[in-house]
């Protein structure tokens, strides 16, 4: 299995990850355009990848859902409730988005096991102040965990541990640093949310 972070922070965050001949992202929060050229650097298709797995429907884990329907075919695996919330953006855009949207959504939930193609995936429930949010367990066909990915992890529970145990490696994006925040150019009300 390989996988590359190919954005990450509040700017938008993707990540692609391969296992034979599957691929997909876990979120697409850049533009498509920046998404695309990425993947071209790698040397994908972002129109052959397998699907996009949305950890929740925040911007920066979302913001290329109105183009990946526009330029691509993927389908979209996310939790219901946070299908929910992207399928109202999307309303008040484009109603005929919304629609495709509806046609290529595959909701998924916190501990099942799903086989995009080679790729099997477990979702696991993370705690964040999103309509729900979840993060990625990859495996092998012998159940083996080969890859975790956890997002916005504000805080380390017991059931993101038991998700990420035994991983033979995990991405986590987690990162705020106190004096920064204060000291940084986020609004005092942004700065409060991070700081919960
Ligand atoms: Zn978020």
């Amino acid at each position: 299995m390989q996988c590359v972070s190919l954005f990450s922070g509040s700017g938008g965050n993707a990540i692609f990850v391969k296992r034979g001949e599957s691929k997909m992202l876990v979120d697409a929060g850049v533009s498509f355009r920046r998404l695309a050229l990425a993947l071209q650097g790698l040397g994908e298709d972002i129109c052959a990848l397998d699907g996009v797995f949305f950890t929740h429907e925040h911007s920066d884990h979302i913001g290329a859902l109105g183009m990946l329907l526009k330029k691509t075919s993927l389908p979209f695996y996310l939790d219901a409730a946070c299908a929910e919330g992207a399928y109202d953006t999307l309303l008040t855009k484009d109603p005929s988005l919304a629609a495709e949207f509806v046609r290529r959504v595959r909701t998924v939930e916190a501990g099942a096991d799903y086989e995009i193609g080679e790729l099997c995936l477990t979702p696991f429930a993370l705690p964040h102040d999103s309509a729900a949010c979840l993060g990625a367990v990859f495996s092998n066909d012998n159940g083996d965990k080969q890859l975790g990915i956890a997002t916005d992890l504000g805080e380390m529970t017991t059931e993101s541990r038991r998700a990420l145990y035994g991983c033979s490696a995990v991405i986590l994006e987690s990162n705020h640093d106190v004096q920064m925040l204060t000291d940084g150019p986020y609004p005092p009300y942004l700065q409060e949310r991070i700081l919960s």
